[in-house]
């Protein structure tokens, strides 16, 4: 499963984090995910809930997620557009020579810790 490795990583991250701040708890992570990152949030949530039960830091963080939209800049027009559709060229001239600046990974954003 995907999304276990992702959250795995993404709470050793925080616990990591934690420790470096002198943190007594995580309260809260904010994450983004990207539509084109393969990751389901419904089930990257639950095994957020799994996992953190047995974090020192993590246990009691409220996860929010965050769905980023897939943001092309064309290489033809130098437009930036949001593809919402999975129709992968550019919607002012057409152009399939684009560069993705965000929507294909899931970025940690925020913690909050005390
Ligand atoms: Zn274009």
């Amino acid at each position: 499963m995907h999304e276990l490795s992702i959250v795995q990583s993404l709470i050793e991250l925080c616990e990591q984090n934690a420790l470096n701040h002198n943190a007594k708890l995580i309260k809260e992570v904010q994450v983004k995910i990207g539509r084109l990152s393969g990751v389901e949030p419904e089930l990257f949530q639950r095994c957020f809930e799994t996992f953190k039960e047995s974090c020192v830091y993590c246990k009691e963080a409220k996860l929010t997620i965050q769905n980023a939209e897939l943001e092309i800049l064309c290489l033809s027009c130098h437009k930036e557009s949001i593809l919402k559709e999975n129709v992968f060229k550019c919607p002012h001239c057409q152009s399939i020579d684009f560069k993705i600046l965000s929507g294909e990974d899931l970025h940690l954003m925020r913690l909050v810790m005390e």
